[in-house]
């Protein structure tokens, strides 16, 4: 805690404030000379003012990926169904008898969201669903096949870390094997779907889910597919700074080792409709130092996502100037984030004045995050 000095302040206490700017200094000049921060310096980072966080995170943003371009996707997340045995209690998603009802898609549902897509320019599809416990191996790759099959160009940017662990334990196969059928039936990529990377919180809020070393060792069957996912982070479920860090050192650690996470993808635990009522909301002053410590502490991750969808369309766009430099997906159908009550909806046309006005050149990209088109008046 940076001190304030007063016309009473003691001796000590201004050597104290003295010290803890200097200390703020030092640390911002490392920040800029683009050197890797420590935990304790990534932990102190959240006493920092917004101006002055933004300004170092557009700073390493800058030396990561220079350029004033900010992408976007159109992709349709498919929730194949809400039945699920994990019951997490920071879900609002998941069927719980008299308050959601049950629902599973038909391959025939699934086709035909998928052929909306591809109507309208899409080419990312992410398949996600609960972890039922009829669900075998079987169903997973007759998902993907049967989209591969009809649908050869679409990307299958789908499932996530918890259905591979839920598998692998329901199978007796490895993890890495699970991977290999999927990928075998049409798999792309898998998102990272990390929720917050943090035991203790974990056990608090879904113990039934994997853990955090089971959430590394997906990663690390990935890598050995030669497949790319990414990290995401649900803060605001009574995590302390410290917490926040060990997420992001979690995150930063699995990159250094893989070198698979394409995206950071941070957004805000919404508490509406979910067994964590009592939890008060994270503020917005909360997401913009989320994103620009993002941004500061994983200096291996080169695209950082502005939530819109959480975190509202003015804020994402503040976001873009604090380290952030895509906007995700132009998504077409959201049912797991809508669920909590928030109803945020775009299109293409208006993401592409929404990042102009943020004074970026927007960039329509692919899954893994090429250039399709740019936007340049
Ligand atoms: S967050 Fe995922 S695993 Fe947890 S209850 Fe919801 S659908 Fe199930």
């Amino acid at each position: 805690m940076i001190s304030t000095i007063t016309p009473t302040s003691s001796l000590r206490e201004i050597n104290f404030a003295m010290n803890s700017i200097g200390g703020k200094e030092r640390l911002r000049e490392k920040i800029f000379r683009g050197e890797r921060v420590t935990p304790e310096e990534g932990v102190s980072l959240f006493e920092w003012d917004i101006p002055a966080l933004g300004q170092a995170a557009d700073m390493r943003r800058a030396m990561r990926v220079p350029g004033s371009e900010a992408g976007f996707i159109i992709d349709r997340i498919i929730n194949y169904t809400n039945v699920c045995t994990a019951k997490c209690r920071f879900c609002a998603f998941h069927a719980r008898g008299g308050v959601i009802d049950p629902y599973e898609l038909s391959l025939d549902d699934i086709l035909e969201k998928v052929e909306g897509l591809v109507e309208i320019g899409g080419t990312q599809v992410m398949l996600q669903g609960g972890l039922h416990p009829d669900y075998g191996l079987d169903r997973y790759t007759g998902m993907l096949r049967a989209v591969r099959d009809r649908f050869p160009d679409v990307y299958l940017h789908s499932f996530s870390p918890a259905e591979i662990v839920h598998l692998s334990g329901k199978t007796g196969m490895s993890c890495g094997d699970v991977i290999g059928e999927m990928k075998e039936a049409g798999l792309n990529s898998i998102p990272g779907a990390s929720d917050l990377l943090v035991d203790r919180i974990r056990r608090e809020v879904s113990p039934r889910k994997m853990t955090v070393a089971q959430w590394c060792d997906v990663m690390r069957a990935l890598k050995s597919h030669g497949m790319g996912s990414t990290a995401t982070m649900t803060y605001g479920m009574g995590e302390t700074p410290a917490e926040r860090i060990e997420h992001l050192d979690v995150v930063r650690s699995i990159q250094d080792e893989t070198g698979i996470l394409r995206a950071f993808i941070p957004w805000s635990f919404s508490p509406a409709r979910t067994m964590l009522t009592h939890i008060v909301p994270a503020t917005g002053v909360d997401y913009l130092k989320i994103v620009a410590i993002g941004r500061i502490y994983l200096d291996n991750i080169p695209y950082i996502q502005a939530g819109w969808l959480t975190e509202g369309m003015k804020l994402a766009q503040i976001a873009l100037a604090m380290g952030a430099n895509d906007m995700g997906g132009v998504l077409m159908e959201e049912v797991v984030v809508k669920a909590t009550g928030i109803t945020t909806r775009t299109n293409m046309d208006e993401m592409i004045d929404l990042i102009k006005n943020a004074g970026k050149i927007p960039v329509r990209r692919d899954s893994e995050y090429r250039a399709v088109e740019i936007y340049r008046d």
